[in-house]
């Protein structure tokens, strides 16, 4: 695997499109350098989403110990319970395509967020099918061709969600945490997909204990970058494309000189065919400074 470092564009909630997209796409133009982003494709219920993780034992801890700024504007944390919920891409198509134009990498981040982050392991092979096939097709519709990169909202995976993705012709997916790209496994099911995980963690889970200032954040992920190695940064629109732009700034300023900033799909069209990948499976695992469980790359 050659070294590299890839940055993998969450795209979670309506104003995540609206207002953090472009406030990226400018950094990414000053730096030079390309991503993937990965869009929820239907109606962003983020406020299912807060008002569950309220109920979450030890997320007001974790909000206190970090004091991080808000990272959801009050109008997203109550998308879906008191306002109704939006679109997020079919309210906005233009931006969408305005990403891809900018030559970044585009694909899918499943269709509702909320339902497949919540209910992923309860939902039937057919119900996976129903979030996946309009999101599929809603994204070529706009686009204008099949999208090749899938991403599970929330790092949640399964052995229906493997198959779904492989059924659908994507040639890779980002759906889990991990070390190095293989071909992922997972209750009983191996996919015919191969699978790059995200190596490095996200700004909401070393927010507090890393450091709190850009500088300090910034400084903390390049220690964690290793030269060698593919990394994968997972970003979030609603979080560096919002308030903390500066950091991802810093980040860029001292990685794009040390190492290859590329997209998955650039590194996807390199791997050996999926036969010769290693096989690892895919459980639920704990990380540090995240609530609940998300898919990890474990040996099998
Ligand atoms: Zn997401």
């Amino acid at each position: 695997m050659k070294p590299a470092f890839a940055l993998k564009v969450d795209v979670d909630t309506h104003v995540g499109l609206r207002d953090g997209a472009p406030r990226l796409l400018e950094l990414f133009a000053r730096h030079g350098v390309r991503a993937s982003w990965f869009v929820a494709m239907g109606p962003d219920r983020t406020g299912r989403a807060v008002a569950r993780a309220f109920r979450q034992p030890g997320f007001l801890a974790k909000m206190l110990r970090s004091r991080a700024p808000s990272l959801y504007p009050l109008s997203t944390m109550l998308r879906g319970t008191l306002l109704p919920s939006l679109p997020i891409v079919a309210s906005q198509p233009e931006r969408l395509r305005e990403i891809d134009a900018a030559g970044h990498e585009v694909g899918v981040h499943g269709f509702d967020h909320v339902r497949w982050h919540d209910a992923l392991a309860q939902l039937s092979i057919d119900e996976v099918r129903a979030q996946l096939s309009p999101a599929t097709e809603l994204f070529a519709a706009v686009i204008g061709r099949r999208p090749a990169g899938f991403a599970a909202p929330g790092w949640q995976c399964t052995g229906n969600s493997l198959r779904v993705v492989d059924d659908l012709g994507y040639r890779y997916r980002s759906d889990t945490r991990g070390t190095h790209p293989y071909r992922p496994s997972a209750d009983g099911y191996l996919s015919s997909v191969p699978e790059i995980p995200t190596t490095l963690p996200t700004l909401d889970e070393v927010i507090g204990t890393a450091g709190r200032t850009p500088e300090e954040l910034a400084r903390a992920y390049h220690t964690w970058i290793i030269p060698e190695e593919l990394n994968v940064h997972t970003i979030h629109t609603e979080v560096e494309g919002g308030p903390y732009l500066e950091q991802l700034d810093r980040l860029l300023s001292r990685v794009k000189d040390e190492l290859p900033v590329r997209t998955l799909g650039e590194i996807a069209a390199e791997l050996p065919d999926v036969t010769r990948l290693p096989v690892a499976g895919v459980r639920p695992g704990a990380l540090p400074g995240r609530g609940g469980m998300v898919a990890c790359q474990v040996a099998s």
